[in-house]
């Protein structure tokens, strides 16, 4: 028998995982988060793994892992949400003074909890990681996001650190406040940085994926990209108006031109010329009424208020269910030589 853990109930940590098909990497996920927080926080830490509708085993995988590991809590969501909705799921389950969130392919090094948190003890809210090097990312990849951030930088007043995901370490008051926004199109990383307090950046080499294919194809990408624009700025609904002065002085000059040619006894040609011109501004108007579309879209969708995402399960080992009530628990966690270890 193995010397008894006792568990104060007080959870100091929470990790928050989002996993969508993540089935092959899962168990080293587990390995290596497990180490990273039981070497600082001993048991008093959690595990949550929000499972956002994988169509692999990543599900079984992971209720397997919290039957045997009661620092580890389970959440199953109905369907696929997506990344941000995932997160916000697991993000609102958090019971930890401290929220750290990582990726689940092992792009982000769960080992650098411990140096994260140093900046955190010299009085830091957020600590966010910032991307130096991204290995096994293609140059269309890097080329775009870092076009992205430039736009976005461009459009918006709050300030958006570039090159971040949302691997970071949190304190609870800024988790609190993330929680306490309502609204469906999140892009998280955009909402941290404006809730603000005291955030640094965390220089660090991004790995390339453990195991698997990225989940964010160029459709995922660019549908984030235009909730980051449309939730934090209203600068595209003014190129309507910046498109129509340009229009009407393209137009002005050339009437002007017109107006040249005509008194010098000449005319202009014609139709093919009309054509383009109807054509042209034909789209841009089409193009101005898609943006407005986007914005008014996205209000109807908030309008209907929703819920967020959907749970279909949430799991907790028993004994650590039990610890909500009692404040003091026993922690199972897996010994390998073992199979299973009780500890009371
Ligand atoms: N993810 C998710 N739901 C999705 C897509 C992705 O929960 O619909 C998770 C995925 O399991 C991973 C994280 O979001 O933990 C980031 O996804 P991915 O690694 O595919 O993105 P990339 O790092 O390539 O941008
Ligand atoms: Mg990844």
């Amino acid at each position: 028998m193995h010397v008894p853990h006792t568990f104060s109930g007080s959870c100091e940590l929470s990790v928050v995982i989002p996993v969508y098909n993540e089935e092959a990497g899962l168990d080293a996920l587990i390995e290596r988060v497990t180490k990273a927080a039981q070497a600082i926080f001993a048991n008093r830490y959690e595990l949550i793994l929000v499972n956002d509708g994988s169509k692999d085993g990543s599900w079984a995988s992971i209720c397997a892992h919290a039957d045997r590991d009661s620092r580890i809590v389970a959440i199953n969501l109905s369907r696929n949400h997506g990344h941000q909705l995932a997160l916000t799921a697991g993000l609102n389950h958090v019971r930890g003074d401290l929220i750290f969130v990582l990726d689940a392919d092992l792009q982000d090094p769960p080992e650098l909890l411990g140096p994260m948190l140093e900046q955190v003890r010299q009085g830091y809210d957020v600590v966010y990681g910032q991307r130096i090097k991204r290995h096994g990312e293609t140059a269309f990849k890097r080329g775009t996001a870092s076009l992205f951030y430039r736009m976005l930088g461009s459009m918006v007043d709050t300030y958006i650190p570039r090159d971040t995901g949302d691997f970071r370490l949190m304190t609870r008051r800024v988790v609190d406040q993330l929680n306490a926004m309502p609204e469906r199109y999140r892009f998280i990383r955009g909402l941290v940085s404006y809730i603000g307090f005291n955030q640094t950046a965390f220089p660090y080499d991004r790995d390339a994926r453990y195991a698997g294919e990225t989940n964010y194809p160029l459709r995922k990408m660019v549908a984030l990209a235009v909730d980051a624009v449309t939730s934090f700025s209203v600068v595209p609904l003014r190129f309507a108006s910046h498109l129509g002065m340009l229009f009407g002085l393209a137009g002005l000059v050339s009437l002007l031109g017109i107006v040249w040619v005509w008194m010098r006894g000449g005319t202009v040609e014609g139709w093919a010329s009309l054509a383009a011109l109807i054509l042209i501004m034909g789209s841009v108007q089409l193009m101005v009424l898609g943006v407005f579309g986007e914005y008014l879209g996205r209000m109807y969708m908030e309008g209907k208020q929703r819920p967020l995402f959907i749970i279909s399960e949430v799991r907790r080992h028993p004994l650590a269910a039990n610890a909500a009530a009692d404040g003091e628990a026993p922690v199972i966690e897996p010994d390998l030589r073992e199979g299973i270890r009780v500890a009371s």
